[in-house]
């Protein structure tokens, strides 16, 4: 079986990223790698769901196993992807998405380069704002942090392969699906096809 694609994901919060990979994740060729974090689950969040919650102690013993294919400290937190799931997926053929910020997705850059990396803006600052507000669950203050922490991170987005503006849903999300399809298509994926084909000439 040929393997699955590792597909890199960083958005600023309240690009949409959730609702499009949520999609995305119907189809079964689709893995979703769960983070370990040591960070406090939020209401409705489950352990081994959204993420696995770790102590400190227990983050840093993962670290220090060689079981963390990325890791970073992201407001406070340790965030990181366990390395042996990943692995494990992609050579049962799935497509394995890390949902991650710009450190880690760096780091990944480096260890993984086959990974195709995706960047989900929004289509202005202003929209950014105004969807920040719609929540309606954060002061003014929360909001302005919001921003400024989402425009540095925008600014890493010719880091990527791929920016995928969210400024219509449907469209977005067939945006991603065509990065996705395109990688599946590069020559050097296409290999074992093209093996095929000379073995019969
Ligand atoms: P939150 O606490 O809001 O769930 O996530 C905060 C940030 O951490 C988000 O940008 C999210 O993409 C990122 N993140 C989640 N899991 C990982 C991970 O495994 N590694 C890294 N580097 N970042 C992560």
């Amino acid at each position: 079986m040929s393997k699955g694609i590792l597909i890199v994901v960083s958005a600023p919060s309240g690009c949409g990223k959730g609702t499009i990979l949520s999609e995305v994740l119907k189809d079964e060729k689709f893995y979703y790698s769960v983070s370990a974090t040591t960070r406090s689950p939020r209401t409705g969040e489950a352990d081994g769901v959204n993420y696995h919650f770790l102590t400190h102690e227990q983050f840093v013993e993962r670290i220090n196993n060689d079981g963390m294919l990325e890791y970073a400290e992201y407001c406070g937190n340790y965030y990181g992807t366990p390395k042996k799931e990943v692995y494990d997926k992609l050579s049962e053929g799935k497509n394995v998405i890390l949902e991650i910020e710009v450190q880690g997705a760096m780091q990944i850059k480096k260890k993984c380069p086959e990974a195709v990396f995706v960047f989900i803006a929004p289509p202005s600052i202003q929209e950014l704002k105004r969807r920040l507000n719609k929540r309606g669950t954060e002061s003014d203050e929360v909001i302005q942090q919001r921003v400024s922490e989402a425009a540095h991170e925008i600014s890493f987005a010719s880091q990527y392969d791929y920016v995928v503006v969210n400024a219509e849903l449907e469209e977005a999300i067939s945006d991603f699906r065509s990065v996705v399809r395109a990688q599946e298509l590069k020559s050097e994926s296409q290999k074992n096809f093209i093996d095929e084909v000379l073995k019969n000439a």
